[in-house]
């Protein structure tokens, strides 16, 4: 599947010598399977600041670490991610 994103640049509110992006998915992204596309649904996965759908790797009592994924979760097909 193609998702589709777009990328601005915002002034870091706490620090205005530095910025951050912030990645936008677009809605015209269609999802390679309806398992994916529900569970994002449910469970918003797409991360802002990479630019890419995450999956939670762990979880400990306060915190929880995500990781990118390149490939859907459920149907295995290639996410390829591509600046609109
Ligand atoms: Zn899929």
């Amino acid at each position: 599947m193609d998702a589709f994103y777009t990328k601005i640049t915002r002034p870091d509110p706490d620090d205005p010598t530095k910025s951050y992006a912030d990645h936008t998915l677009l809605k015209t992204t269609e999802y390679c399977c309806e398992q994916f596309q529900n569970h994002n649904k449910k469970f918003p996965s797409w991360n802002y600041s990479t630019g890419k759908f995450t999956i939670i790797d762990s979880i400990t009592y306060d915190s929880s670490t995500l990781v990118s994924i390149n490939y859907c979760p459920f149907c295995g097909q290639k996410i390829r991610y591509k600046k609109a």
